[in-house]
């Protein structure tokens, strides 16, 4: 397959480049239509430059658009214009999959509650931040409420009731325990709603479902996540996923959660060595793609759970 790519810039130096290579067996007329191939000389392809050897970085007007082995390359020009031809080795697409078995990337997160490696963003549910946030008073009403009643009965605010001591409740205290009970099991609707829904639609939508491993207990001790991430309710959400997934004949892979799956670059594999939480887009250095963190997490992980289904087991690993 060779795309065909326009270099910019070259002047004299392919000049040169043509006229020290004039024994070289591929060479042809010069002027015209000059080529020659790059099969011996290994060149390298990054972003939108090309090393060519005895010339340098050279600039290209496009990147190379496949992803795979470079064999070997042909530098031609055409009037004023030079142009590199890449022959790229694209790897066999596993082959257990079938045509219409798609795979799905799932990148569990806190910015937003999913990321799908469609691009996709499912947002957490806002309801439950919101009835949170009416928690607290309710709870601060119910404390004055109690020790008001406490004063009122002749104890000294903030001592405990003794024992044996009856303080009766008032039809307000009741109405607002009423109220806090209430709310309670609405947060845990709304929780369990917007989870069904989330994993209702994600094995309606993929046949083999790749989320990563996200060991929940490790990073609750990880304070500014722990909330989130506990209200997000990840854990059940993974649950979910799977018995469904087992319901509907559909797979889940877990991938490790070792797998540097923010770190590497979608597009061309690049690792880069860390990445803080709040970044949110980065450009690959390698390839100069522009990623957002968690498609690009997504993606690499829909990668290893197509990989990891060419191994020949027909229903994949579980
Ligand atoms: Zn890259």
């Amino acid at each position: 397959m060779p795309p065909q790519m326009a270099i910019m810039h070259l002047g004299q130096a392919f000049q040169n480049f043509f006229a020290g290579l004039a024994e070289y067996p591929t060479f042809k007329t010069k002027g015209r239509h000059d080529s020659v191939t790059l099969t011996n000389d290994p060149f390298t392809v990054k972003g939108q430059t090309v090393h060519i050897p005895q010339l340098g970085w050279v600039r290209m007007h496009e990147s190379l658009r496949f992803v795979g082995k470079v064999l070997d390359g042909t530098i031609s020009r055409t009037a004023d214009r030079w142009f590199l031809s890449v022959t790229v080795e694209i790897p066999d697409p596993p082959r257990i999959l079938r045509e219409n078995q798609a795979v799905g990337g799932v990148d569990l997160g806190v910015s937003a509650l999913a990321t799908l490696s469609t691009g996709e963003k499912i947002a957490g549910p806002k309801a439950y931040a919101a009835a949170l946030k009416t928690l607290r008073p309710l709870y601060q009403h119910f404390s004055r409420q109690m020790e008001a009643a406490n004063v009122g009965a002749g104890l000294k605010p903030g001592k405990p009731i003794p024992k044996g001591m009856h303080i009766p409740w008032s039809e307000n205290r009741r109405e607002t325990q009423r109220r806090i009970a209430r709310l309670h099991a609405r947060i845990a609707n709304i929780r369990a709603d917007a989870l069904h829904q989330l994993t209702h639609y994600l094995v309606d939508r993929f046949d083999v479902i790749a989320i990563e491993d996200l060991h929940v207990a490790g990073m609750l001790k990880n304070h500014k996540l722990a909330r989130a991430i506990a209200d997000m309710g990840l854990g059940e959400l993974r649950r979910q996923l799977e018995y469904k997934a087992a319901q509907r004949g559909k797979t889940v892979v877990v991938v490790s959660r070792w797998y540097p799956s923010s770190k590497t670059c979608s597009t061309c594999g690049h690792k880069v060595p860390k990445m803080s939480l709040s970044v949110r887009t980065w450009i690959c250095p390698q390839c100069q793609t522009h990623h957002d963190r968690d498609v690009n997490a997504a993606v690499n992980l829909r990668t290893v759970a197509e990989s990891s289904m060419g191994g020949g087991c027909p229903s994949g690993p579980a």
